[in-house]
């Protein structure tokens, strides 16, 4: 440990006991270095000072008032004793008033003078502070001045009471702590000490001085991740995966698809290749826009592997898309004496059992599931392997479970595009290959936002297309109906569509709460024409395909973020012919307003992305929130890109330049990784 002051246990601060040890431990703070990383959630700031004139309501402000009434008391009830004084300034009067306070009276005396901290209530010319805090104007303000960390907290633990133990546990450490970013890095990116840092984030004399201690915090923490993701990747590098041999096959089978490859796919496809024959571990993420064509990609990674002799597993996060895989992968391998297998959730008992040993015996060689895969325990032949689709379903640490099953070539795959700050970030220990093309012919979907004004020639459209053979979907956010939620319900937006405005039209209806096989029957139905309108919730979300569906109707768009809708509208336009997007919107707010202009107007998720960016400020940058994030103790991916910019300049520059390695100065700094990342990093392999 570095600073092995930071292990000790919170016991041995002032005023922690064994009880208070264990009310700690529920917020995961059992050492001194777990406190004093417990950061405040916001501030308070007793700085501000005013007269009463001046106090509006809902202030929060300190007041210098003189008492000018003895406390009185009145209980209206049991256990509840109100105390009341009325204080004032040469500007105005203040009604006081404490609850349950019962020294008060021992310590606010008429015609003294003190300093009063808390939220004004104001109407008129009544004006109220509720508990206010105080302190007599002579002594030497503690309470009532400064700004005053507000902490997230457990029941049982107080505001004051976590404030009086970061102060002692500070009082104990600062001074004694060893800084572990070098000089040059804290020079070249005007980094705070980190004595300075800790005493700043608890207990700042000013937000100047809370704004200089919170960049170098997060700057530490976002630079440790990355610099260990990016040393990960680097390892990688060691460890040896299965080399695999080009197949002649695979060329043959290329010519026989019933399309041709487009050159993005062809080029991602060679990446992969090189990855397989090579003799590293292949971690490769693609990223493609919705309909760029990104399974066939991964099938092709799958039948070299089984081409190889070894087994492929394709998972992905619902089982309507495991069963859609699975629909479309058997055909394809058909020629080539491929076994298949679907292993999901719902599968029974008994046919998991009989699957699982066959896949033992490497009677499967492909095995396509839900997350299920994972958690069961699956004994492969000889794994080579694994293809997880729509990855931003799959979190950080379950792509680290899979890489601990064995070590079989990793191919992630997802069409959540984000901005490379972030993917370094979220996918630092990933290749990234782009297909950045879509299938030729694909003609753009022409996206409409309306409102109730247009349901009836929606519903027009929706025949007239039907009649000439296409199909709908129609969205809905929610199964069940809700009475504080006014959105259309599915189901019974189902029976409507039937019995009334699609009269005559076969409507089919999908949502999570069904039954498996009733999901696999519909998605079925529909694939294969007999349901010509689908009213579904965001189950249909991710990946399905049903290319001569070319009508999405979106109920209640403005409930959807932008990377939802886009993924919606990513199920139609997937055939030759002309699709269409209707997004039915409510709300008249400006950001639905806008979110709907950006919808029309942009087809391509790249835009939408930076577009959405944009309007909300890195806010939740497109379904980042999907990706997994690790927990921050401080940074904020959302508010902190700036820095998160300079972080990664500094470690491509750490990693480029061998430092850690080969500087003393940087010495403390690759202890404190190889701490953070232990099982992963070992010593020889940090450069
Ligand atoms: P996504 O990238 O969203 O997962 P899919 O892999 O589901 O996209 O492909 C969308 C559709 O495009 C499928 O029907 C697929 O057969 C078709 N497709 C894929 N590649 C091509 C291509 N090169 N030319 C024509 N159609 C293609
Ligand atoms: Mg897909």
């Amino acid at each position: 440990m570095l600073n092995p002051l930071l292990a000790k246990s919170v016991q041995t601060i002032q005023n922690i006991g064994k009880v208070r040890a264990q009310q700690l431990n529920k917020l995961g703070i059992k050492t001194i270095g777990d406190l004093v990383t417990y950061y405040p959630r916001d501030y308070e700031d007793r700085t501000r000072e005013k007269k009463v004139l001046e106090l509006t309501d809902r202030d929060e402000c300190a007041v210098i008032l003189r008492v000018l009434s003895d406390v009185s008391l009145t209980r209206p009830r049991r256990n509840l004793r109100i105390y009341k004084t009325v204080a004032g300034d040469e500007t105005g009067l203040v009604t006081l008033t404490w609850f349950n306070q019962d020294y008060i009276r021992d310590k606010i005396a008429k015609d003294k003078t003190y300093v009063f901290f808390g939220r004004v209530k104001r109407s008129g010319n009544y004006i109220e502070m509720t508990n206010p805090v105080y302190e007599e104007v002579n002594s030497e303000r503690k309470k009532t001045t400064g700004i005053q960390p507000v902490y997230p907290l457990t029941a049982g633990i107080t505001q004051a009471y976590m404030r009086m133990i970061q102060r002692n546990a500070l009082d104990t450490v600062i001074g004694k702590l060893t800084e572990i970013l070098p000089d040059e890095l804290r020079k070249q990116y005007s980094l705070a000490e980190i004595n300075y840092s800790l005493e700043n984030i608890h207990f700042p004399a000013s937000f100047e001085e809370k704004e200089r201690a919170r960049k170098r915090l997060v700057f530490e923490e976002l630079l440790m991740l990355q610099l260990g993701l990016m040393q990960l990747k680097h390892n990688q590098v060691t460890v040896s995966g299965i080399k695999m041999d080009d197949k002649p096959l695979m060329e043959q089978f290329i010519n026989r698809l019933p399309f041709k490859l487009t050159n993005a796919q062809l080029k991602v496809y060679n990446e992969i290749k090189e990855d397989m024959t090579g003799e590293k571990q292949m971690n490769r993420l693609i990223q493609g826009d919705v309909g760029s064509g990104k399974t066939i990609v991964a099938v092709l990674a799958i039948l070299l592997t089984v081409l190889n002799g070894y087994q492929a597993a394709f998972m992905v996060p619902t089982e309507i898309l495991a069963e859609q895989h699975y629909q479309s992968i058997v055909p394809l391998l058909k020629d080539y004496d491929i076994k298949v297998a679907l292993l999901t959730g719902s599968v029974s008992k008994k046919d998991k059992d009989r699957i699982k040993e066959e896949i033992r015996n490497n009677g499967y060689q492909v095995i396509i599931g839900t997350h299920a895969l994972l958690e069961e325990d699956v004994d492969f032949a000889g794994l080579g392997l694994v293809v997880t689709d729509e990855q931003h379903r799959f979190g950080v640490k379950q792509r680290a479970v899979l890489a601990s099953k064995s070590n079989p070539h990793i191919l992630v795959m997802t069409a959540t595009p984000i901005p490379r700050t972030l993917s370094l970030i979220l996918y630092g220990d990933l290749d990234i290959s782009i297909i950045d093309e879509l299938p030729p012919e694909r003609k753009p979907v022409k996206t409409y936002a309306v409102d109730e004004s247009m349901r009836e020639r929606v519903y027009n459209f929706i025949k007239k297309t039907v009649q000439e053979g296409r199909q709908a979907y129609v969205i809905c956010p929610l199964v069940e109906e809700s009475d504080e939620i006014e959105a259309e319900a599915a189901a019974s937006l189902a029976e409507r569509l039937r019995e009334r405005e699609l009269k005559g039209l076969s409507v089919g209806l999908v949502h999570g709460k069904m039954k498996w096989k009733e999901k696999e029957q519909v998605m079925n139905d529909f694939s294969a024409g007999r349901i010509q309108v689908l009213v579904s919730t965001t189950v249909v979300e991710v990946g399905v395909n049903v290319p001569n569906a070319c009508i999405m109707v979106v109920e209640n768009a403005e409930r959807f973020g932008l990377a939802q809708l886009h993924q919606l509208r990513g199920r139609v336009g997937r055939g030759k012919h002309q699709s269409y997007c209707i997004l039915f919107c409510q709300s008249k707010s400006d950001i639905a307003r806008k979110r709907m202009e950006i919808m029309t107007k942009y087809n391509d998720g790249f835009k939408i992305s930076e577009k959405d960016m944009e309007l909300r400020g890195p806010g939740d940058i497109f379904g980042v929130r999907q990706h997994g994030l690790p927990e921050f103790k401080i940074a904020n991916l959302y508010e902190d890109m700036d820095i998160l910019k300079e972080v990664q300049k500094a470690a491509e520059d750490i990693v480029k330049n061998q430092k850690l390695s080969e500087r003393e100065d940087y010495k403390r700094l690759k202890e404190h990784l190889l701490l953070m990342f232990q099982d992963k990093l070992s010593e020889v392999a940090l450069n």
